[in-house]
């Protein structure tokens, strides 16, 4: 499987070393014909509203919108979420995003106070151990579609959340030495959508 990191901004190279820590070699996306190389791909942390005008300027915005729609499996961390999402509360005026997780978000949701923070929470791959959470500046979901799993939560609000070939989590486990949610993204939700293609 190739697995690329959009990296037009945001955490790329974290998520490259945590993809390489789950024995995969991926490989950096900026253009339609890199993007055209991948199997799946990890849209990175960062901001969302910059993410999205430089895939305008570099001519990914639909190529990428159109493959996310045709099945491809991708991973979003926090700008990455708010990327994947169908809507977005809080948006800068004309944010667009890629869209086809049929959620709503809210950007910045933790408020100024906790703009950054860190937390132990769950994470519903039927294990039981808690996983190291990073948020910075970090959005929340407000409403889930029928067809979207909550796998965590911060109090009631959702934090990770997958619908078949989607995965997006508010926090960045790309910045923690845990690999689980890149291995589970890899052997849960990218492996089987990509055999489902085939
Ligand atoms: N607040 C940022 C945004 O709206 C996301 C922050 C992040 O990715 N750490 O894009």
């Amino acid at each position: 499987m190739k697995v690329g990191v959009l990296a037009l901004q945001g955490d790329v190279r974290e998520h490259i070393s945590a993809l390489i820590a789950c024995g995969v070699t991926p490989t950096t996306v900026r253009r339609a014909s890199e993007l055209a190389a991948v199997d799946a791909l990890v849209l990175p942390g960062g901001e969302s509203t910059t993410i999205a005008q430089l895939a305008e300027i570099f001519g990914l915005f639909e190529p990428l919108k159109s493959r996310i729609a045709h099945g491809m499996p991708v991973y979003g961390s926090c700008a990455g979420m708010i990327l994947l999402a169908d809507e977005i509360l809080d948006a800068k005026e004309d944010q667009k995003t890629f869209g086809g997780l049929d959620i709503t978000v809210r950007r910045n949701a933790f408020g100024r106070q906790v703009d950054s923070f860190e937390s132990d929470i769950e994470f519903d791959d039927g294990s039981k151990e808690l996983i190291r959470a990073v948020f910075i500046r970090a959005p929340w979901v407000e409403r889930v579609g029928k067809d979207v799993e909550v796998l965590s939560r911060v109090d009631t609000h959702p934090v990770a959340v997958r619908s078949g070939h989607l995965l997006a989590t508010s926090f960045h486990p790309e910045l923690t030495a845990d690999h689980r949610i890149h291995r589970y993204f890899i052997d849960e939700v990218a492996k089987p959508a990509l055999q489902k293609v085939q």
